[in-house]
């Protein structure tokens, strides 16, 4: 049975693990690119696709030559994992209805990270709270045992963010779709400035700020030092990165990690309110791709208002739109619930009590629905989900066409340009 839950604990290696562990995450990332490169030209020489398998041949070569002893420090087994995940990288890109582009390299400040196969770890329940795995050629770690697997692992991957060391695994839990709850249904509009109307609901629910008054102060004045060490740095050091100045760095990656993850929390806790709750959940179907595309244009032609744009962007991407639909497409699934995505067209200018659309409803005001037709007045937003989940309600369960872009045939071409893309930046 194949993985269908991933769970996430945090990791608490030892100091030598650590050095242990970042040296594994670089030798993963050369692996990668190496790999990748050497597809690239067998393409180009031969007009044919390696597979893991022979590449876990040269593997199995280069981990016995001397020169190499970095290599043969990497378990083998996370060797052949990375070689599997380039081909998986390969299927999706091959795969006209995943969205995926060709696999691109890997950069040196990239995320680290150590696939491993289920076989090749072990692990053992020391009370309550913690537990530890038995990683290869490296031994027991401890990890906070924040909730229970509840299945069989099927794999793992051990990461390093800026909050600390982490160790996902991916168990086959073998939970089926639960029946459906049979309770109403919700719409819920989701807002730029990160918040959500739940169409059941007579308030909307705000994202709260990551990092409250004291904690922005501290960060801004982490900032601040930062950017002085780093003018010392480029006057009195060559450009050289103190030790303080990491230490900056350091501290300002781990007050963004925090804000990050509370953000984190707020979607989760509304995604699994909604799924619990609702016998569906209707939501906007939006391309997300598209919506947020930069507006810089070309060299030729310059776009306008490109900050502007980017800040938009930020804002949309920053309430989530894509991470809250895949978290309701598995909450969904789990309590009995139904995701029905809708069209978004117009949601906000039809009117929720006549059903008109015009534009002159929104005139003026800005929070405020006043329909130009039969006078009906409500918040807009609250107004727009209330569409949205008539909308769901019409679609009655049947799955609806998704507007998720589609890429066009792939050709060996785009692999060739994104890849050039990719260079400078692995090189230095
Ligand atoms: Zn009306």
């Amino acid at each position: 049975m194949k993985a269908d839950a991933g769970r996430r604990y945090r990791l608490y290696p030892t100091v030598d693990q650590e050095q242990v562990l970042a040296a594994w995450g670089h030798t993963v990332r050369a692996l990668w690119n190496v790999a990748l490169e050497q597809r690239v030209h067998v393409y180009e020489q031969h007009r044919r696709t390696l597979r893991a398998m022979e590449q876990c041949r040269y593997l199995t070569e280069a981990r016995a030559e001397s020169e190499l002893a970095w290599l043969a420090e990497l378990p083998a087994q996370a060797g052949q994992q990375v070689l599997r995940h380039l081909d998986a990288a390969y299927d999706n890109f091959f795969n006209p209805k995943h969205p995926a582009a060709f696999p691109v390299f890997k950069k040196r400040g990239h995320r680290l990270s150590v696939p491993l196969p289920g076989q090749a770890v072990q692990i053992r329940k020391l009370n309550r709270h913690w537990a530890e795995v038995r990683l290869p050629k490296l031994g027991w770690v401890r990890f906070r045992l924040s909730r229970a697997l509840g299945g069989a692992i099927r794999n793992a991957t051990i990461s390093r963010d800026r909050v600390g060391w982490h160790i996902a695994f991916g168990v086959a839990t073998g939970i089926k779709a639960a029946a459906l709850n049979g309770k109403p249904g919700c719409g819920v509009d989701f807002g730029v400035t990160a918040s959500a109307y739940v169409s059941t609901e007579t308030a909307p629910r705000i994202k709260p700020p990551g990092l409250d008054k004291r904690e922005r102060a501290r960060l801004r004045y982490l900032e601040q030092r930062k950017a002085r060490q780093l003018v010392h740095a480029k006057r009195h050091n060559g450009g050289k990165y103190s030790n303080r100045l990491r230490r900056t760095s350091a501290q300002i990656a781990k007050m963004k990690g925090r804000e990050t993850s509370r953000r984190q929390d707020f979607t989760h806790r509304l995604t699994t309110y909604l799924a619990k709750n609702h016998g569906f959940v209707g939501i906007e179907d939006l391309r997300v791709t598209s919506m947020t595309a930069s507006a810089k244009g070309t060299l030729q032609r310059p776009g306008r208002n490109v900050r502007a744009k980017a800040g938009l962007n930020r804002s949309i991407l920053d309430n989530c739109p894509g991470e809250r639909r895949r978290q309701l497409e598995y909450k969904c699934r789990l309590y009995g619930s139904q995701l029905r995505p809708v069209s978004p067209f117009h949601t906000s200018q039809t009117c929720a009590a006549c059903g008109r659309v015009d534009p002159a409803s929104r005139q003026g005001c800005g929070r405020l629905f006043a329909c130009a037709h039969c006078g009906h007045e409500d918040d807009a937003d609250h107004n727009a989900s209330v569409e949205i989940e008539a909308r769901a309600r019409r679609t009655g369960g049947s799955v609806i066409n998704s507007t998720r872009r589609r890429r066009t045939v792939p050709s060996p071409a785009h692999g060739r340009m994104r890849m050039r893309e990719a260079q400078p930046a692995t090189r230095g």
